[in-house]
């Protein structure tokens, strides 16, 4: 077994999309739309991708531009302070090339704006100077494709959510799914570990492909200091118990979120900001981190009025249900 601390994440991203596991629709309208792009000799629709983090948005964005054979140049939505700093990208881009901005909902406005004109007919109207003395430019660009991905689609402007021409939402990995991801990352880094240890770490990763490589890991340091050669299920349920994940994936904060609601607030409903700092969490971690697989695993439920604990997740605790009427 390997125990070198080789960063995993750069060797184990798939490289096209025969090695892309799971999420079968959106890779079967791919695989259409690039076979497409790629035989008629022009550039890729525009695609925004969106899901939680860690479901292969950047990785489907580094498929797209290799299956294409085209530079893939990539930024971030926060990072794009000007416009000035997006006008120098695009300005650089060549034909075809694939620009990913990551985050794409948190751009400023500003920046947003003068995206519309590039997207639409590949030009630039820059402003140059300030005042009555300022003048706009037009600039003519390559034609690229722009792949944006968001954890928050619903933050997304409509003037330009509605310029992608292709929208593709990344859903959650079953276990079964993330177990063959977690196999072929093993297989890479030359671990042993049999079908059900990678089944019982692909139960706990809350539906994430990133999570199931990071566990893979830390099961892989914990199966080394034990003596063990071969990851099985049980050895795998040992280290991920002593890691503090769950049978259901959850971990700690998880659990603390559900326990808080619970004892604080007799189980819901109540504000995600309330949440937040009785939990020393920032909301949109919360938002974006947790309470998606909460919601998705039926432990919490999002109300008009706020947060709510399901009666399964009083069982996942084992607290009575009962108490919350008593409250
Ligand atoms: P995102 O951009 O959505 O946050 P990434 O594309 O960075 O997620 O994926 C996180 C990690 O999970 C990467 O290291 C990648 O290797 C792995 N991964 C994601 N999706 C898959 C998949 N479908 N098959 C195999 N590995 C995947």
């Amino acid at each position: 077994m390997t125990t070198s601390n080789v960063p995993l994440d750069d060797h184990i991203r798939p490289g096209s999309l025969d090695d892309f596991i799971g999420q079968d629709d959106v890779r079967a309208n791919l695989r259409i739309y690039l076979q497409a792009a790629r035989e008629r000799g022009q550039q890729l629709d525009h695609v925004l991708l969106y899901g939680n983090p860690g479901l292969g948005k950047t990785t489907l964005a580094q498929i797209m531009a290799s299956e294409l054979g085209v530079n893939l140049v990539s930024t971030s939505g926060p990072v794009l302070e000007r416009s000035g700093d997006l006008a120098a990208i695009v300005t650089n881009l060549k034909k075809n090339d694939l620009l990913f901005i990551d985050e794409i909902h948190r751009m400023p406005a500003n920046v947003e704006e003068i995206l519309y004109p590039g997207m639409e007919d590949f030009k630039l109207d820059l402003i140059i100077g300030q005042g009555p003395g300022a003048r706009t430019v037009k600039i003519d660009l390559e034609p690229f494709t722009l792949v944006g991905a968001t954890t928050r689609i619903g933050l997304l402007t409509s003037p330009l959510r509605d310029r992608f021409g292709v929208i593709c939402r990344l859903e959650f990995y079953s276990p079964e799914e993330l177990a063959r991801i977690v196999t072929r990352a093993a297989s890479i880094f030359g671990i042993s570990i049999t079908p059900d240890g990678a089944l019982e770490i692909g139960r706990r990763s809350r539906g994430t492909p990133r999570i199931a490589n990071r566990l893979l890991r830390r099961v892989r340091d914990f199966a080394h200091v034990k003596g063990c050669q071969v990851i099985d299920a049980q050895v795998a349920a040992q280290g991920l118990d002593m890691m503090d994940v769950d049978a259901n994936g959850l971990d700690q904060m998880d659990r603390k979120i559900l326990s808080c609601i619970i004892s604080h607030f007799s189980g819901g409903p109540v504000g995600v900001k309330t949440i937040a700092v009785a939990c020393s969490e920032e909301v949109r971690t919360i938002e974006e981190i947790y309470e998606p697989y909460l919601i998705q695993s039926g432990l919490l439920k999002r109300t008009p009025r706020g947060r709510v604990v399901t009666e399964k997740a009083y069982r996942h605790l084992g607290v009575p249900f009962g108490d919350r009427e008593k409250r």
